[in-house]
Protein backbone atom coordinates (compact mmCIF):
# COMPACT_ATOMS: atom_id res chain seq x y z
CA UNK A 1 0.00 0.00 0.00
CA UNK A 2 1.48 3.15 -1.42
CA UNK A 3 -0.61 5.97 1.27
CA UNK A 4 0.33 9.71 0.99
CA UNK A 5 1.58 10.87 4.80
CA UNK A 6 1.85 14.76 5.06
CA UNK A 7 4.67 15.79 8.03
CA UNK A 8 4.16 19.18 9.62
CA UNK A 9 6.80 20.20 12.08
CA UNK A 10 8.17 23.65 12.47
CA UNK A 11 11.73 22.40 12.78
CA UNK A 12 13.21 21.24 9.27
CA UNK A 13 15.03 18.38 11.09
CA UNK A 14 12.35 16.98 12.76
CA UNK A 15 10.46 16.68 9.64
CA UNK A 16 13.52 15.55 7.93
CA UNK A 17 13.91 12.72 9.94
CA UNK A 18 10.12 11.04 9.58
CA UNK A 19 10.69 11.81 5.89
CA UNK A 20 13.13 9.66 5.85
CA UNK A 21 11.77 6.92 8.17
CA UNK A 22 8.52 7.06 6.05
CA UNK A 23 9.55 6.79 2.68
CA UNK A 24 12.25 3.45 4.14
CA UNK A 25 8.71 1.82 4.53
CA UNK A 26 7.85 3.50 0.64
CA UNK A 27 5.35 5.58 1.85
CA UNK A 28 5.33 8.92 -0.01
CA UNK A 29 5.68 11.85 1.71
CA UNK A 30 4.32 15.33 1.43
CA UNK A 31 6.23 18.20 3.83
CA UNK A 32 4.49 21.25 5.58
CA UNK A 33 6.07 23.78 8.14
CA UNK A 34 3.59 25.14 9.47
CA UNK A 35 -0.03 24.75 10.48
CA UNK A 36 -2.02 26.97 7.83
CA UNK A 37 0.83 25.20 4.94
CA UNK A 38 -0.58 21.78 6.25
CA UNK A 39 -4.40 22.87 5.86
CA UNK A 40 -3.70 24.47 2.35
CA UNK A 41 -1.94 21.34 1.09
CA UNK A 42 -5.23 18.98 2.71
CA UNK A 43 -7.35 21.19 0.82
CA UNK A 44 -5.52 20.65 -2.13
CA UNK A 45 -4.87 17.08 -2.57
CA UNK A 46 -5.11 13.65 -1.48
CA UNK A 47 -3.45 12.93 2.07
CA UNK A 48 -4.30 9.72 3.75
CA UNK A 49 -2.35 10.31 7.04
CA UNK A 50 -1.59 13.89 8.76
CA UNK A 51 1.17 13.26 11.39
CA UNK A 52 1.08 16.81 13.20
CA UNK A 53 3.09 18.46 16.00
CA UNK A 54 1.30 19.84 18.53
CA UNK A 55 4.00 22.60 19.16
CA UNK A 56 4.62 25.38 16.80
CA UNK A 57 4.18 29.11 16.62
CA UNK A 58 1.26 30.73 15.48
CA UNK A 59 -1.47 28.15 14.60
CA UNK A 60 -0.33 25.29 16.89
CA UNK A 61 -1.43 21.00 15.85
CA UNK A 62 -4.42 21.33 18.15
CA UNK A 63 -5.64 24.12 16.06
CA UNK A 64 -4.81 22.55 13.00
CA UNK A 65 -6.49 18.74 13.96
CA UNK A 66 -9.23 21.46 14.83
CA UNK A 67 -9.71 22.79 11.37
CA UNK A 68 -8.58 19.52 9.46
CA UNK A 69 -11.79 17.72 11.54
CA UNK A 70 -14.02 20.35 10.89
CA UNK A 71 -13.77 20.82 7.49
CA UNK A 72 -15.77 18.59 5.60
CA UNK A 73 -13.56 18.33 2.58
CA UNK A 74 -10.90 16.63 5.36
CA UNK A 75 -12.95 15.49 8.21
CA UNK A 76 -12.16 11.99 7.11
CA UNK A 77 -8.16 12.76 7.35
CA UNK A 78 -6.81 10.94 10.06
CA UNK A 79 -4.13 13.14 12.28
CA UNK A 80 -1.41 11.74 14.50
CA UNK A 81 -0.06 14.23 16.78
CA UNK A 82 3.32 14.45 17.30
CA UNK A 83 3.66 15.33 21.30
CA UNK A 84 6.92 16.00 22.63
CA UNK A 85 6.81 15.19 25.97
CA UNK A 86 4.72 12.39 27.16
CA UNK A 87 1.85 14.20 28.87
CA UNK A 88 -1.32 12.77 29.10
CA UNK A 89 -3.26 16.36 28.90
CA UNK A 90 -1.80 16.72 25.18
CA UNK A 91 -3.58 13.49 24.84
CA UNK A 92 -6.66 14.51 26.27
CA UNK A 93 -6.75 17.76 24.38
CA UNK A 94 -5.72 15.94 21.29
CA UNK A 95 -8.72 14.45 21.39
CA UNK A 96 -11.11 16.75 21.89
CA UNK A 97 -9.60 18.57 18.73
CA UNK A 98 -10.80 15.40 16.54
CA UNK A 99 -6.83 13.19 16.69
CA UNK A 100 -7.24 9.83 15.68
CA UNK A 101 -3.71 8.78 17.38
CA UNK A 102 -0.77 9.72 19.66
CA UNK A 103 3.44 9.70 18.76
CA UNK A 104 5.76 10.97 21.48
CA UNK A 105 9.21 12.57 20.51
CA UNK A 106 11.73 11.09 20.14
CA UNK A 107 9.46 9.04 17.67
CA UNK A 108 9.84 5.32 18.32
CA UNK A 109 10.23 3.43 14.67
CA UNK A 110 7.85 0.50 15.25
CA UNK A 111 5.44 2.85 16.52
CA UNK A 112 5.64 5.26 13.90
CA UNK A 113 4.66 2.65 10.99
CA UNK A 114 2.31 1.09 12.94
CA UNK A 115 0.33 3.85 13.51
CA UNK A 116 0.66 5.11 10.46
CA UNK A 117 -0.28 1.63 8.53
CA UNK A 118 -3.26 1.40 10.42
CA UNK A 119 -4.67 4.78 9.64
CA UNK A 120 -3.59 4.48 6.06
CA UNK A 121 -5.47 1.38 5.90
CA UNK A 122 -8.37 3.26 7.82
CA UNK A 123 -8.44 5.88 5.34
CA UNK A 124 -8.67 3.38 2.30
CA UNK A 125 -11.36 1.65 3.53
CA UNK A 126 -13.06 4.67 4.23
CA UNK A 127 -12.30 6.16 0.35
CA UNK A 128 -13.93 3.27 -0.46
CA UNK A 129 -16.88 3.15 1.07
CA UNK A 130 -17.78 6.91 0.24
CA UNK A 131 -17.61 5.88 -3.08
CA UNK A 132 -19.85 3.21 -2.86
CA UNK A 133 -21.92 5.16 -0.99
CA UNK A 134 -23.95 6.38 -3.58
CA UNK A 135 -24.39 3.34 -5.24
CA UNK A 136 -25.44 1.91 -1.78
CA UNK A 137 -28.31 4.38 -1.46
CA UNK A 138 -29.53 3.42 -5.16
CA UNK A 139 -29.47 0.27 -4.14
CA UNK A 140 -32.04 0.83 -0.97
CA UNK A 141 -29.26 0.68 1.53
CA UNK A 142 -29.96 3.18 4.21
CA UNK A 143 -27.96 5.88 5.41
CA UNK A 144 -28.06 4.64 9.13
CA UNK A 145 -26.83 1.11 7.81
CA UNK A 146 -23.52 3.30 6.52
CA UNK A 147 -23.33 5.57 9.39
CA UNK A 148 -23.09 2.72 11.62
CA UNK A 149 -20.17 1.03 9.66
CA UNK A 150 -18.55 4.17 9.94
CA UNK A 151 -18.34 4.47 13.49
CA UNK A 152 -16.55 3.42 16.10
CA UNK A 153 -18.27 3.70 19.17
CA UNK A 154 -20.54 0.74 21.07
CA UNK A 155 -17.84 -2.28 20.20
CA UNK A 156 -18.22 -5.19 21.36
CA UNK A 157 -14.28 -5.82 23.18
CA UNK A 158 -12.93 -9.13 24.29
CA UNK A 159 -9.82 -8.79 26.67
CA UNK A 160 -7.71 -11.60 27.44
CA UNK A 161 -6.03 -10.98 30.63
CA UNK A 162 -5.34 -12.86 34.06
CA UNK A 163 -4.26 -9.88 36.42
CA UNK A 164 -7.27 -8.72 38.15
CA UNK A 165 -6.46 -5.32 38.75
CA UNK A 166 -5.08 -4.65 35.42
CA UNK A 167 -8.19 -6.45 33.69
CA UNK A 168 -10.69 -4.72 35.91
CA UNK A 169 -8.57 -1.25 34.99
CA UNK A 170 -8.63 -1.73 31.48
CA UNK A 171 -12.74 -2.88 31.23
CA UNK A 172 -13.98 0.33 33.63
CA UNK A 173 -11.89 2.68 30.90
CA UNK A 174 -13.93 0.87 27.36
CA UNK A 175 -17.02 0.66 29.27
CA UNK A 176 -17.70 4.22 28.97
CA UNK A 177 -18.03 3.67 25.22
CA UNK A 178 -17.84 0.05 24.23
CA UNK A 179 -19.04 -3.38 25.76
CA UNK A 180 -16.29 -4.94 27.22
CA UNK A 181 -15.31 -8.77 28.46
CA UNK A 182 -13.08 -10.10 30.30
CA UNK A 183 -11.57 -13.85 29.52
CA UNK A 184 -8.72 -15.06 31.61
CA UNK A 185 -8.00 -18.89 29.64
CA UNK A 186 -7.20 -18.64 25.89
CA UNK A 187 -8.59 -21.67 24.90
CA UNK A 188 -11.90 -20.38 26.21
CA UNK A 189 -11.51 -16.79 24.44
CA UNK A 190 -10.42 -18.55 21.22
CA UNK A 191 -14.31 -19.80 21.57
CA UNK A 192 -16.06 -16.90 22.45
CA UNK A 193 -14.27 -14.80 19.47
CA UNK A 194 -15.06 -17.96 16.71
CA UNK A 195 -18.69 -17.86 18.14
CA UNK A 196 -19.45 -14.46 19.07
CA UNK A 197 -19.47 -11.28 17.05
CA UNK A 198 -17.20 -9.27 18.34
CA UNK A 199 -15.50 -6.02 16.85
CA UNK A 200 -12.04 -6.12 18.71
CA UNK A 201 -10.01 -8.66 21.04
CA UNK A 202 -7.24 -7.07 23.02
CA UNK A 203 -4.65 -9.65 24.57
CA UNK A 204 -2.40 -9.36 27.51
CA UNK A 205 1.26 -10.65 26.25
CA UNK A 206 1.95 -11.10 30.10
CA UNK A 207 -0.10 -13.96 30.89
CA UNK A 208 0.47 -16.11 33.69
CA UNK A 209 0.16 -20.07 32.22
CA UNK A 210 0.05 -18.97 28.78
CA UNK A 211 1.73 -17.31 25.68
CA UNK A 212 -0.87 -14.58 24.35
CA UNK A 213 0.20 -14.80 20.79
CA UNK A 214 -0.50 -18.44 20.55
CA UNK A 215 -4.02 -16.79 20.62
CA UNK A 216 -3.57 -14.05 17.97
CA UNK A 217 -1.76 -16.96 15.73
CA UNK A 218 -5.03 -18.66 16.13
CA UNK A 219 -7.58 -16.44 15.83
CA UNK A 220 -5.63 -15.08 12.55
CA UNK A 221 -5.75 -18.74 10.78
CA UNK A 222 -9.14 -19.30 11.54
CA UNK A 223 -11.44 -18.28 8.70
CA UNK A 224 -14.14 -17.22 11.29
CA UNK A 225 -11.79 -14.85 12.71
CA UNK A 226 -9.47 -13.80 10.41
CA UNK A 227 -10.61 -10.89 10.10
CA UNK A 228 -10.94 -9.84 13.62
CA UNK A 229 -8.89 -6.76 14.65
CA UNK A 230 -6.20 -7.45 17.87
CA UNK A 231 -4.52 -4.87 19.90
CA UNK A 232 -1.83 -6.87 21.82
CA UNK A 233 -0.67 -5.14 25.34
CA UNK A 234 3.70 -5.56 26.00
CA UNK A 235 5.45 -4.89 28.94
CA UNK A 236 7.87 -2.03 28.14
CA UNK A 237 11.20 -3.35 26.32
CA UNK A 238 9.60 -6.78 25.06
CA UNK A 239 10.16 -5.08 21.54
CA UNK A 240 11.00 -8.88 20.17
CA UNK A 241 7.53 -10.64 21.43
CA UNK A 242 5.60 -7.04 20.03
CA UNK A 243 7.29 -7.60 16.45
CA UNK A 244 6.43 -11.19 16.17
CA UNK A 245 2.90 -10.00 16.87
CA UNK A 246 3.29 -7.43 14.06
CA UNK A 247 4.40 -9.72 11.92
CA UNK A 248 1.82 -12.95 12.47
CA UNK A 249 -0.81 -10.07 11.81
CA UNK A 250 -1.55 -8.16 15.34
CA UNK A 251 -3.02 -4.35 14.05
CA UNK A 252 -1.62 -2.59 17.14
CA UNK A 253 0.28 -2.35 20.56
CA UNK A 254 -0.03 -0.92 23.85
CA UNK A 255 2.82 -0.41 26.00
CA UNK A 256 1.98 -0.73 29.71
CA UNK A 257 0.97 0.84 31.70
CA UNK A 258 -1.46 1.95 29.43
CA UNK A 259 -2.80 4.99 28.96
CA UNK A 260 -6.24 4.93 28.87
CA UNK A 261 -6.61 7.90 26.04
CA UNK A 262 -4.35 6.19 24.16
CA UNK A 263 -5.96 2.93 24.46
CA UNK A 264 -9.47 4.58 23.28
CA UNK A 265 -7.96 6.06 20.14
CA UNK A 266 -6.54 2.67 19.13
CA UNK A 267 -9.83 0.64 19.89
CA UNK A 268 -11.64 2.85 17.96
CA UNK A 269 -9.60 3.13 15.10
CA UNK A 270 -9.73 -1.00 15.16
CA UNK A 271 -13.47 -0.83 15.49
CA UNK A 272 -13.67 1.38 12.64
CA UNK A 273 -12.09 -0.80 10.77
CA UNK A 274 -13.41 -3.63 11.47
CA UNK A 275 -16.69 -2.43 10.40
CA UNK A 276 -15.74 -0.59 7.50
CA UNK A 277 -14.09 -4.10 6.26
CA UNK A 278 -17.46 -5.98 7.11
CA UNK A 279 -19.78 -3.39 5.42
CA UNK A 280 -17.70 -3.69 2.35
CA UNK A 281 -17.53 -7.18 2.40
CA UNK A 282 -21.04 -7.81 2.65
CA UNK A 283 -21.62 -5.08 0.00
CA UNK A 284 -19.20 -6.72 -2.36
CA UNK A 285 -20.89 -10.50 -1.69
CA UNK A 286 -24.38 -8.89 -2.52
CA UNK A 287 -23.76 -7.31 -5.52
CA UNK A 288 -22.05 -10.10 -6.81
CA UNK A 289 -25.13 -12.19 -5.57
CA UNK A 290 -27.24 -9.37 -7.68
CA UNK A 291 -25.47 -9.65 -10.69
CA UNK A 292 -25.67 -13.35 -11.07
CA UNK A 293 -29.14 -14.33 -9.36
CA UNK A 294 -32.48 -13.88 -10.67
CA UNK A 295 -34.33 -12.56 -7.48
CA UNK A 296 -37.96 -13.95 -8.29
CA UNK A 297 -36.49 -18.06 -8.65
CA UNK A 298 -33.18 -17.87 -7.43
CA UNK A 299 -32.21 -19.26 -10.32
CA UNK A 300 -29.34 -18.17 -12.65
CA UNK A 301 -29.70 -14.87 -14.56
CA UNK A 302 -29.41 -14.25 -18.19
CA UNK A 303 -26.45 -12.18 -18.15
CA UNK A 304 -25.05 -15.09 -15.98
CA UNK A 305 -26.23 -17.94 -18.72
CA UNK A 306 -24.56 -15.85 -21.56
CA UNK A 307 -21.41 -15.73 -19.74
CA UNK A 308 -21.40 -19.30 -19.01
CA UNK A 309 -22.94 -20.50 -22.12
CA UNK A 310 -19.62 -18.72 -24.34
CA UNK A 311 -17.03 -20.87 -21.73
CA UNK A 312 -19.01 -23.73 -21.77
CA UNK A 313 -19.29 -24.14 -25.36
CA UNK A 314 -15.68 -22.92 -25.93
CA UNK A 315 -14.91 -26.46 -23.64
CA UNK A 316 -17.20 -28.80 -24.97
CA UNK A 317 -15.71 -27.72 -28.77
CA UNK A 318 -11.83 -28.00 -27.22
CA UNK A 319 -12.60 -31.09 -25.86
CA UNK A 320 -14.85 -32.51 -28.54
CA UNK A 321 -17.36 -33.36 -26.13
CA UNK A 322 -21.35 -32.91 -26.92
CA UNK A 323 -23.27 -30.26 -24.94
CA UNK A 324 -27.11 -29.43 -25.30
CA UNK A 325 -29.12 -26.79 -24.35
CA UNK A 326 -33.01 -26.34 -23.68
CA UNK A 327 -35.33 -23.20 -23.69
CA UNK A 328 -38.44 -23.32 -21.79
CA UNK A 329 -41.41 -21.06 -22.55
CA UNK A 330 -45.17 -21.26 -20.18
CA UNK A 331 -47.66 -21.42 -22.47
CA UNK A 332 -50.77 -18.70 -21.76
CA UNK A 333 -48.81 -17.27 -19.04
CA UNK A 334 -50.45 -14.14 -19.46
CA UNK A 335 -53.90 -15.78 -19.29
CA UNK A 336 -52.42 -16.73 -15.24
CA UNK A 337 -51.30 -13.00 -14.73
CA UNK A 338 -54.94 -12.23 -15.65
CA UNK A 339 -56.74 -14.96 -13.69
CA UNK A 340 -54.94 -14.93 -10.93
CA UNK A 341 -53.22 -11.33 -10.83
CA UNK A 342 -49.73 -11.13 -10.82
CA UNK A 343 -48.73 -12.37 -7.83
CA UNK A 344 -50.75 -15.59 -8.91
CA UNK A 345 -47.99 -15.45 -11.77
CA UNK A 346 -45.09 -15.25 -9.62
CA UNK A 347 -46.48 -18.55 -7.16
CA UNK A 348 -46.38 -20.12 -10.86
CA UNK A 349 -43.09 -18.60 -12.15
CA UNK A 350 -41.89 -19.88 -8.68
CA UNK A 351 -42.94 -23.61 -8.40
CA UNK A 352 -42.03 -23.36 -12.72
CA UNK A 353 -38.43 -23.23 -11.41
CA UNK A 354 -38.49 -25.80 -8.40
CA UNK A 355 -39.36 -27.99 -11.08
CA UNK A 356 -37.08 -27.21 -13.80
CA UNK A 357 -34.16 -27.72 -10.86
CA UNK A 358 -35.78 -30.55 -9.73
CA UNK A 359 -35.31 -32.42 -13.16
CA UNK A 360 -31.85 -31.16 -14.02
CA UNK A 361 -28.62 -32.25 -12.86
CA UNK A 362 -26.01 -30.21 -10.62
CA UNK A 363 -23.75 -29.60 -13.76
CA UNK A 364 -26.55 -28.74 -15.74
CA UNK A 365 -27.18 -24.57 -15.58
CA UNK A 366 -31.28 -24.05 -15.28
CA UNK A 367 -31.53 -20.12 -15.56
CA UNK A 368 -34.31 -17.89 -15.72
CA UNK A 369 -33.92 -15.75 -19.35
CA UNK A 370 -36.80 -13.01 -17.82
CA UNK A 371 -40.31 -13.57 -17.95
CA UNK A 372 -41.78 -16.70 -18.49
CA UNK A 373 -38.81 -18.21 -20.49
CA UNK A 374 -36.10 -20.69 -19.12
CA UNK A 375 -32.72 -22.11 -20.18
CA UNK A 376 -30.91 -25.38 -19.23
CA UNK A 377 -27.55 -25.85 -20.49
CA UNK A 378 -26.55 -29.39 -20.09
CA UNK A 379 -23.01 -30.33 -21.04
CA UNK A 380 -21.70 -33.90 -21.64
CA UNK A 381 -25.16 -33.94 -22.95
CA UNK A 382 -25.95 -35.62 -26.13
CA UNK A 383 -29.04 -34.47 -28.20
CA UNK A 384 -31.15 -37.94 -27.51
CA UNK A 385 -30.80 -37.59 -23.71
CA UNK A 386 -31.02 -33.79 -23.99
CA UNK A 387 -34.77 -34.45 -25.88
CA UNK A 388 -35.26 -37.15 -22.70
CA UNK A 389 -34.78 -34.28 -20.44
CA UNK A 390 -36.85 -31.72 -22.00
CA UNK A 391 -39.94 -34.45 -22.54
CA UNK A 392 -39.33 -35.01 -18.81
CA UNK A 393 -39.58 -31.27 -17.89
CA UNK A 394 -42.71 -31.04 -20.25
CA UNK A 395 -44.87 -33.99 -18.71
CA UNK A 396 -43.94 -32.96 -15.23
CA UNK A 397 -45.17 -29.31 -15.46
CA UNK A 398 -48.00 -30.54 -17.20
CA UNK A 399 -49.06 -33.08 -15.07
CA UNK A 400 -49.76 -31.95 -11.75
CA UNK A 401 -51.73 -28.55 -11.27
CA UNK A 402 -49.77 -25.44 -10.08
CA UNK A 403 -50.74 -23.51 -6.51
CA UNK A 404 -51.47 -20.11 -7.49
CA UNK A 405 -52.39 -19.37 -4.02
CA UNK A 406 -53.47 -20.69 -1.03
CA UNK A 407 -56.97 -22.38 -2.64
CA UNK A 408 -56.76 -22.47 -5.97
CA UNK A 409 -54.78 -24.87 -8.44
CA UNK A 410 -53.86 -23.61 -11.72
CA UNK A 411 -53.17 -26.08 -15.11
CA UNK A 412 -49.92 -25.21 -16.81
CA UNK A 413 -48.11 -26.33 -19.46
CA UNK A 414 -44.88 -25.02 -20.88
CA UNK A 415 -43.46 -25.45 -24.96
CA UNK A 416 -39.59 -26.26 -25.31
CA UNK A 417 -37.13 -26.38 -27.72
CA UNK A 418 -33.70 -28.28 -27.90
CA UNK A 419 -30.51 -27.38 -29.75
CA UNK A 420 -27.16 -29.44 -29.19
CA UNK A 421 -23.56 -28.41 -30.45
CA UNK A 422 -23.14 -29.46 -33.75
CA UNK A 423 -20.72 -27.37 -35.82
CA UNK A 424 -17.31 -26.40 -34.70
CA UNK A 425 -18.20 -22.96 -35.50
CA UNK A 426 -20.84 -22.60 -33.41
CA UNK A 427 -21.49 -19.74 -31.28
CA UNK A 428 -23.68 -19.33 -28.16
CA UNK A 429 -26.02 -17.04 -30.47
CA UNK A 430 -26.00 -19.77 -33.13
CA UNK A 431 -27.16 -22.98 -30.56
CA UNK A 432 -29.08 -20.01 -28.51
CA UNK A 433 -31.05 -18.90 -31.81
CA UNK A 434 -31.48 -22.96 -32.74
CA UNK A 435 -33.12 -23.44 -29.76
CA UNK A 436 -35.39 -20.96 -29.84
CA UNK A 437 -36.31 -21.18 -33.46
CA UNK A 438 -37.19 -25.00 -32.35
CA UNK A 439 -39.52 -23.30 -29.29
CA UNK A 440 -41.52 -21.17 -31.49
CA UNK A 441 -41.88 -24.39 -34.23
CA UNK A 442 -43.71 -25.85 -30.55
CA UNK A 443 -45.85 -22.83 -30.12
CA UNK A 444 -46.96 -22.84 -33.88
CA UNK A 445 -47.42 -26.40 -33.34
CA UNK A 446 -50.29 -25.87 -30.33
CA UNK A 447 -48.41 -25.86 -27.75
CA UNK A 448 -47.38 -28.47 -24.45
CA UNK A 449 -44.44 -30.67 -26.87
CA UNK A 450 -40.67 -30.73 -27.53
CA UNK A 451 -39.26 -29.46 -30.59
CA UNK A 452 -35.58 -29.95 -31.96
CA UNK A 453 -33.94 -28.20 -34.99
CA UNK A 454 -31.20 -29.65 -36.21
CA UNK A 455 -28.27 -27.08 -37.54
CA UNK A 456 -29.35 -26.04 -41.51
CA UNK A 457 -25.90 -24.52 -42.54
P1 LIG B 1 -47.28 -18.12 -25.29
O1 LIG B 1 -47.99 -19.38 -25.02
O2 LIG B 1 -47.26 -17.78 -26.72
O3 LIG B 1 -45.90 -18.12 -24.66
O4 LIG B 1 -48.14 -16.97 -24.57
P2 LIG B 1 -47.81 -16.21 -23.23
O5 LIG B 1 -49.02 -15.54 -22.75
O6 LIG B 1 -47.14 -17.14 -22.27
O7 LIG B 1 -46.66 -15.21 -23.70
P3 LIG B 1 -46.51 -13.65 -23.69
O8 LIG B 1 -45.09 -13.42 -24.03
O9 LIG B 1 -47.57 -13.02 -24.56
O10 LIG B 1 -46.80 -13.17 -22.19
C1 LIG B 1 -45.89 -13.40 -21.16
C2 LIG B 1 -46.42 -12.66 -19.95
O11 LIG B 1 -45.58 -12.87 -18.84
C3 LIG B 1 -46.49 -11.18 -20.15
C4 LIG B 1 -45.89 -10.62 -18.86
O12 LIG B 1 -46.74 -9.66 -18.28
C5 LIG B 1 -45.73 -11.79 -17.97
N1 LIG B 1 -44.58 -11.70 -17.10
C6 LIG B 1 -43.32 -11.42 -17.43
N2 LIG B 1 -42.51 -11.43 -16.32
C7 LIG B 1 -43.32 -11.71 -15.27
C8 LIG B 1 -43.10 -11.86 -13.85
O13 LIG B 1 -41.98 -11.72 -13.33
N3 LIG B 1 -44.16 -12.15 -13.07
C9 LIG B 1 -45.41 -12.29 -13.60
N4 LIG B 1 -46.41 -12.60 -12.79
N5 LIG B 1 -45.65 -12.15 -14.93
C10 LIG B 1 -44.64 -11.88 -15.75
MG1 LIG C 1 -45.28 -17.93 -22.76
MG1 LIG D 1 -43.15 -15.30 -23.77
Amino acid sequence: MTARVLVVDDILANVKLLEARLQAEYFEVLTASSGQAALDICARERVDVVLLDVMMPGMDGFEACRRIKSSPATSHVPVIMVTALDQPSDKVQGLEAGADDFLTKPVDDIALITRVKNLARLKVLNDEMTMRASTSQQMGMGPQAMAKALNGESGRILLVDDHPRSAARIVEALAKTHDAFIERDIQAALMKVAQYNFDLLIVSLSLQGADGLRLCSQVRSLDRTRHLPIIILVEPGDEARLLRGLDMGVNDYLVRPIDRNEMLARCKTQIRRKRHGDFLRTRLEESVEHSVTDALTGLHNRRYMEEHLRTLLEGAQTSGRPLSLLVADIDFFKKVNDTYGHDGGDAVLKEFAARLKRNTRGIDLACRMGGEEFVVIMPDTELERAQQVAERLRSMIAAEPFKVNSTTQAAVTASVGVATLESPDETPETIFKRADTALYSAKRDGRNRVVTLAYAA
